[in-house]
């Protein structure tokens, strides 16, 4: 990103920092957190500690930072190296991100670029150039606003898990907008905070719906008809024998034409396609079923996570607790910067909406738009200060 841009940039966010002190909730237990951020234009400073909430909103409002980030764990001496931390402990955190959705909106917003010849193009990125045959290719991802629904309901689906299959209380489940392309959701919890990685690993499986195989829903290689009558689930059951035993119901079986004989419906059908057919089949339902989460940000216990209320450095859009995630409008709610005009130059753009306004495709234009529009594009490198 060029100087002016930048500046632009670090300009916006520090007006925000400036005049937002009274709305940031500081992170619980602070001290014991380590906390690192990225400055505009720079590589990401870590090992911080801050001993007061007022130490670190000085560091927001005078380095306003590209991205802030604090650890899900909580260390004895959070300012050492990893290894002399010494770790207490940690928040349960899940990410959901729409890319990792794969809707197949990606092609038509999503952009590419050569790192060899620079050759740019709308779409998904190819496995190697068509220009030159370079296979170092960057990638665009963007989020439009079927992709953020999309990681609503996958939030959604993961809220109702951890309620329903783990008894977790909805207050202690935080719900966020990431400032980006999806949602962060983090539990701190007494009854969580121990967990290590092994465990963590397999909750993130649990929720995913991973690994479950047809003995968990009491279905073996040699059942009979009457075995499978017995021991297939119920609705109502807890946890994915409950939910399997929901999407039962949908499955098209030949000459069962209702729902009334959904046990008998399924146990026919094994005896149709047998063990590993009906395995391939009940790994498919139960991924769908479950939440898609990045996993490997759920495992690793010494993940620093981006901190709420600070402003994501690609969007210029707030990690945003969400108090009603059902209704929670991102592009509106997250939207915190100034409307005053700037002049940028777009290179591309696909259409967008901030708040109630809909800014159509920009390819290669001089144009005036709202601070708020400019530092979108711009955090994306799609446009720059002229
Ligand atoms: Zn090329
Ligand atoms: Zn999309």
């Amino acid at each position: 990103m060029d100087d002016k841009t930048l500046a632009l940039m670090k300009q916006a966010f520090k007006q925000y920092y400036f005049k937002a002190g009274d709305k940031i909730i500081p992170p619980t237990r602070m001290s014991e957190r380590e906390f690192g951020y990225i400055p505009f234009g720079g590589s990401m400073i870590r090992h911080l500690s801050f001993k007061t909430f007022g130490d670190l909103y000085a560091l927001l409002v005078r380095e306003a930072p590209h991205s802030v980030y604090y650890s899900a764990a909580y260390y004895h001496e959070p300012t050492l190296p990893m290894h002399d931390k010494g770790w207490k402990g940690g928040d349960l955190i899940f990410d959901i991100d729409a890319d990792n959705l794969k809707l197949p909106c990606k092609k038509d917003h999503d952009l590419w670029e050569c790192k060899n010849c620079g050759l740019k193009r709308i779409g998904l990125r190819p496995e190697k150039c068509p220009n030159c045959g370079e296979v170092s290719i960057s990638e665009l991802n963007w989020a439009c606003e079927k992709c953020l629904e999309a990681a609503k309901n996958e939030a959604l689906k993961l809220i109702e898990i951890l309620m329903k299959d783990f008894g977790i209380n909805k207050s202690e489940i935080k719900t966020y907008f990431s400032g980006n392309m999806g949602y962060h959701i983090t539990i701190e919890s007494a009854e969580f905070e121990d967990l290590d990685q092994t465990a963590r690993s397999e909750i993130a499986d649990y929720v995913s719906g991973r690994g479950l195989i047809p003995e968990s829903i009491g279905v073996f290689k040699r059942a009979t008809y009457e075995d499978l009558l017995k021991n297939l689930p119920r609705v109502g059951e807890p946890g994915w024998r409950g939910r399997l035993a929901i999407s039962f119901k949908n499955w098209k079986v030949k000459g069962f034409d209702n729902d009334n004989d959904v046990i008998k419906k399924i146990a026919t059908l094994y005896g149709k396609i047998r063990y590993s057919k009906f395995k391939k089949r009940l790994e498919v339902e139960a991924l769908n079923m479950g939440a898609v989460i990045d996993t490997m940000v759920t495992t690793d216990v010494h993940r620093i996570f981006r901190m709420p209320d600070t402003l994501h450095g690609e969007t210029g859009l707030l990690k945003k607790m969400c108090d009603n995630l059902l209704d929670f409008d991102p592009l509106n709610e997250a939207v915190v910067l100034s409307d005053e005009l700037v002049e940028v130059f777009i290179d591309y753009s696909p259409k967008f909406r901030l708040k109630d306004q809909i800014y159509r495709t920009f390819k290669k234009e001089k144009v005036k738009l709202p601070l708020m529009a400019a530092v979108y594009l711009a955090g994306k490198g799609l446009a720059r200060v002229i």
